[in-house]
């Protein structure tokens, strides 16, 4: 370790299968879509496609940050990443739950029929 002793427990059995499972997880994904291979690689005709949008609020002010960015001489280097906060101080996990109900709503709005949003 770089900072002081390493106080890790050696690896469990029940350790290594769990890293040997995410592992194959892991192998059988896709790198260019990120879905199961099995599914995409698949040339099953009855397999079709949709494609279907995710919305992030975060992305855009992390994208307009790094364009704001790339235009200053003098930026020298960094990662931005993003940390979400509430400008009242509330904790992060009091949002949860306001979250899985919108959620919910958004899914009794949608078509029961293809399932999506
Ligand atoms: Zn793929």
């Amino acid at each position: 370790m770089i900072l002081g002793a390493d106080n890790r427990k050696k690896w469990s059995k029940q350790d290594v299968l769990v890293m040997q499972a995410y592992q194959m997880v892991q192998d059988e994904r896709c790198t260019q879509c990120g879905l199961p291979r099995w599914l995409c690689h698949n040339k099953d005709a009855r397999l079709q496609v949709r494609i279907k949008e995710d919305e992030c609020w975060v992305k855009p002010e992390l994208k307009a940050h790094e364009e704001s960015r790339s235009k200053d001489d003098n930026f020298i280097g960094g990662t931005a990443y993003p940390e979400v906060y509430d400008r009242r101080g509330a904790p992060l996990h009091t949002f949860r739950a306001s979250y899985y109900k919108q959620l919910a709503e958004e899914r009794e709005d949608a078509d029961p029929e293809d399932g999506s949003f």
